[in-house]
């Protein structure tokens, strides 16, 4: 099996590179895709940039030129979910599109993917307990080895957990609490919000391959959601996605 992992942060990508041994390196469509061996799976890593367009083609080309079989999405998120703090690790089990609307068309309802008759871009059972076991063990485990108390204290991260839920994706960084609020109530059990992983899960749904998406909580989709983003990427979230994933690698 080969894995394609696509990241939404430069520094997470480093991350994986730094672990990965028999590297190669080919540029498409102005993204750097890295194939090599990760905790001795096969894997092809990309920064997939933002967006659910940059999102999609970087998906399309891991499957049609690098051949992998399964994709994950790592990144950061905005907590919609009141019981969601920065630090949390948020895997999906469902994701949908949050800007898709063509319910104009009879028959079609709102976040419906037009002619697939889709919304929900659900995660199978067995991805989501595999990737939910290792975010956990990763805090377990690993955090406080992997990044220093001082940091995490600094960003307020102080018991970090892992929450399972519905993810919705769409080309807009919320940080406004009144599109928040409108967005918890049009999609009950929203846990948070993003710009790619619902648009990677097409992709993937449409080639029929798994998809796992897991995210690190870095802001709170309101007003303060800019400040410390990028230090926080850096310093923190960057090594909880990597980390989590390294743990789902032994798992697979
Ligand atoms: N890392 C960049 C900022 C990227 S912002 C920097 O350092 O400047 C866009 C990324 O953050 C996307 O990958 C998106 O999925 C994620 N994201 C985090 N919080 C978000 C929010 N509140 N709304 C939408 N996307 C968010």
């Amino acid at each position: 099996m080969k894995i394609g992992i696509m990241g939404a942060m430069h520094e997470e990508i480093a991350l994986f590179r730094d672990s990965m041994v028999d590297v190669s390196t080919q540029i498409r469509g102005m993204r750097e895709y890295t194939s090599g061996k990760l905790a001795g799976c096969d894997v092809v890593v990309v920064f997939s940039r933002w967006g659910k367009v940059a999102a999609s083609a970087t998906a399309t080309t891991l499957i049609e030129r690098f051949d992998v079989d399964m994709l994950i999405f790592t990144g950061v998120a905005g907590a919609m979910a009141a019981e969601l703090e920065v630090g949390d690790i948020v895997i999906a089990d469902s994701l949908i599109q949050h800007d898709m609307d063509v319910s104009f068309l009879p028959n079609t309802k709102k976040f419906e993917i037009p002619l697939l008759g889709v919304s929900n871009f659900t995660v199978d059972d067995i991805y989501v307990q595999l990737a939910q076991s290792a975010a956990q063990s990763y805090l377990t485990n690993d955090l406080r080895t992997n990044v220093p108390e001082n940091t995490l204290v600094s960003f307020n991260v102080t018991e970090p957990k892992v929450v399972v839920g519905l993810i919705a994706s769409g080309d807009q960084f919320i940080a406004d609490p009144a599109i928040a609020d409108k967005l918890c109530s049009q999609l009950p059990g929203l846990q948070c919000v993003e710009m790619e992983g619902a648009a990677v899960a097409q992709v993937a749904y449409e080639h029929s391959i798994p998809c796992i998406v897991m995210r690190t909580i870095s802001d709170k989709a309101d007003h303060s959601a800019a400040v410390d983003f990028q230090q926080f990427t850096i310093d923190v979230a960057s090594h909880f996605t990597c980390g989590s994933v390294m743990r789902l690698l032994e798992s697979l």
